[in-house]
């Protein structure tokens, strides 16, 4: 179990009545990337910023690089890397100060890597950092995060507001860390997300409603449509696998959440519904996956909300 990266057990993080974060229990496996996706205000940066000790839990407990996370201070931080879309860099210094600032504090500082990485980002090291554009000072959060060769790296939201060809110069200095790097990430930028990683957790109002591999989600996630005698009668319940029914006359549309195959999904549509007619099973991005879910969270707390009628 210490052979995790990061084991957080029933995490909850709450702000008065607010429950921002619920019962939250995650592992993340080293060398894999990580990324934490949700609708804003699901719980990501709180999550974090716990297991950054940048705020204490209400309850629960986690482990980051095998330490409690109330004890990630000191020597703990240098084996890990945490970049955040609100971290505030000193901006009265240039970039090359800042990297001199920082060296001291890892002994695993990498003097080649930070030059290549200067390069790479094409970064100037007398620029001072107030004087840097939004993407370039990300560009220098990430050259001082990478240079000391973290064990793990942490970002929140870090291709946020940034051009595409920025986003694409961090995501290669990321790729180029893969393996000996584990990396935990929160982002609303899905297609990227999807191009490069290993596991994704869902949070929606501070619950974790899946955390897997990226390959299993995929493999689970269809589209399905067929067509249907409109006068046929509907079945009197829908399997909870079945996101977004939608029937309008012939035609039948829904998100299958639990997909094993398509033999195995004919089997369920025919005895539901036996007059359907040929099936068509489409496989689902990631920000489609996303989207299903966020809908249909939205649409039962409507539900809820209004007592079970609507
Ligand atoms: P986004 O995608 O918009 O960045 P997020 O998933 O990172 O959102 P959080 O910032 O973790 O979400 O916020 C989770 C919930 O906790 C939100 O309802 C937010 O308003 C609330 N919250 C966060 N910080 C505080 C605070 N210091 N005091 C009170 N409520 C807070």
């Amino acid at each position: 179990m210490n052979d995790l990266s990061i084991a957080t057990h029933s995490l909850t993080r709450t702000y008065g009545a607010l429950t921002a974060l619920k019962d939250v229990t995650l592992s993340v496996d080293p060398g894999s990337v990580y990324a934490l996706v949700g609708p804003n205000g699901a719980g990501k940066t709180t999550l974090i910023q716990l297991l950054m000790n940048l705020q204490p839990a209400s309850a629960g407990t986690a482990e980051v690089l095998g330490v409690p996370m109330g004890e990630i201070r000191g020597a703990a931080l240098n084996r890990i890397g945490y970049v955040s879309e609100s971290q505030e860099l000193p901006e009265w210094m240039t970039v090359g100060e800042l990297l001199d600032y920082l060296r001291p504090f890892y002994p695993t500082w990498d003097r080649e890597l930070e030059q290549q990485l200067l390069r790479d980002f094409a970064l100037p090291r007398e620029r001072k950092l107030k004087q840097l554009s939004r993407g370039m000072r990300m560009k220098a959060a990430f050259a001082g995060a990478l240079s000391f060769r973290p064990a793990l790296l942490v970002l929140d939201e870090p291709f946020s507001g940034l051009d595409p060809l920025v986003r694409d110069e961090l995501i290669q200095g990321l790729l180029d860390r893969i393996g000996e790097t584990t990396l935990f990430l929160s982002s609303h930028d899905l297609a990227e997300i999807e191009s490069f990683a290993s596991h994704v957790g869902y949070l929606e109002e501070g619950s974790l409603l899946f955390s897997e591999e990226m390959t299993t989600l995929s493999n689970r996630f269809r589209q399905i449509e067929f067509q249907v005698d409109p006068a046929s009668a509907p079945p009197p319940k829908l399997p909870d696998a079945w996101m977004e029914f939608e029937r309008s006359g012939s035609l039948v549309r829904f998100t299958h959440s639990a997909f094993v195959s398509e033999a195995e999904a004919r089997a369920e549509i025919a005895t539901l519904f036996p007059t359907a007619g040929v099936a068509d099973f489409a496989p689902m991005s990631l920000r489609s996956i996303f989207l299903a879910n966020a809908r249909t969270h939205r649409t039962l707390r409507g539900r809820l909300e209004s007592g079970g009628k609507a």
